[in-house]
């Protein structure tokens, strides 16, 4: 596809590629997807100060904006990060996000954990940049990520809201699964609608450049939080909005992961020291403030695979995990939270 939108292609940013398929609806479905960032709402509500305390993120960038539930970090010039700050008890957005801005098209990343989130990103897009958002890039199923997609819809068609193909089939697979009472933990909210994206990449397609004007955002396919994941690379300045692939200050949720692939997206994500990263939750961070995150992820590894080889089941061996203080504090959104780790390297190497 080379023209990204439909009603005004003589003022539309245009994509690069040829790996967008456009032809599905997003509309249809009513439900929500549970994700992580219905655990990591509840849980810190409920988490000591201290564990919340290690979870508050101190501004990197320029603050341009903060309220109660997220403070918005201008980077450079046409580029701003959401960083969701739930230690308040506000969850409208819960997840990190952004909004990247060329001469011809603006970008948001993420569609936040309700509408009301995806509501107030989509208008402070429009302030920041003067015009409604042309797409909005949704890295994963996850419902912190995509419950608030809605917000972002718009009379005349905008913005196209953009994943990989496997995550908008694993978004309308969980959609059917949710009923009308809540699950047994009371986290599911069957009255949020699932927005499915409509601008697919497929696949076979590694990579799909959006060129804005001025400025190119390159969205890459990866897996391992999730079977499927997408980072967002903008070229000038450097930065990229990892998803959840990168959780800065709290524990990682596994609870949809392929550990052996994360671990080998890191590898190569968090590859160069000139980069601003956009963590999924948590501050900004660079290169250098993520190494004790690639740590954490494989000491857990190392946990999970020596309790395997010693025949301790998952069910157990999470107990006995504890972090290093040698890493630093990490906060836990629940308290089994290592659970789904263990579980996750279980499932991948036992099968
Ligand atoms: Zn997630």
């Amino acid at each position: 596809m080379n023209e990204a939108n439909g009603s005004d292609p003589s003022n539309r940013p245009t994509i690069r590629d040829t790996s967008c398929s456009c032809a599905v609806n997003r509309r249809g479905f009513l439900g929500a997807s549970l994700g992580c960032g219905a655990y990591v709402a509840m849980a810190l509500a409920a988490a000591p100060v201290m564990t919340r305390r290690a979870f508050a993120q101190q501004p990197t960038g320029e603050a341009q904006l903060t309220t109660p539930f997220a403070r918005v970090e201008k980077i450079a010039d046409g580029v701003w990060a959401v960083v969701s700050v739930t230690s308040g008890g506000d969850y409208t957005t819960v997840s990190n996000g952004g909004i990247v801005a060329g001469t011809d098209g603006v970008l948001c990343i993420e569609g936040f954990n309700t509408p009301a989130g995806g509501r107030w990103i989509n208008q402070l897009a429009k302030e920041l940049t003067g015009r409604w958002p042309d797409y909005v890039v949704l890295t994963h199923l996850h419902g912190d990520h995509s419950n608030g997609l809605e917000g972002y819809l718009r009379q005349d068609g905008g913005p196209k809201i953009i994943s990989t193909a496997t995550t908008r089939e694993l978004m309308a697979e969980r959609a059917a699964t949710v009923g009308a009472e809540p699950d047994a933990m009371g986290l599911i909210n069957a009255n949020i609608k699932t927005v499915l994206p409509d601008g697919l990449i497929p696949a076979r397609e590694e990579r799909l450049t959006i060129d804005l004007g001025g400025r190119s955002v390159t969205l890459r396919q990866r897996m391992g939080h999730t079977p499927s994941d997408l980072t967002v690379h903008v070229d000038s300045p450097r930065v990229v909005f990892t998803g959840d692939l990168v959780f800065n200050g709290l524990f990682p949720f596994y609870g949809d992961a392929i550990p052996s692939r994360w671990i080998e997206a890191l590898d190569d994500l968090l590859d160069d020291d000139r980069t601003t990263y956009v963590p999924g939750h948590g501050s900004l961070a660079s290169r250098e403030n993520l190494k004790p995150y690639m740590e954490l992820m494989l000491h857990t590894a190392e946990a999970a695979k020596r309790a395997i080889a010693n025949g301790v089941p998952a069910s157990e061996a999470w107990q006995q995990y504890t972090i290093p203080e040698s890493l630093g504090e990490w906060g836990k959104f629940r308290p089994d939270v290592y659970r789904f780790a263990f579980e996750a390297w279980e499932k991948e190497l036992r099968g």
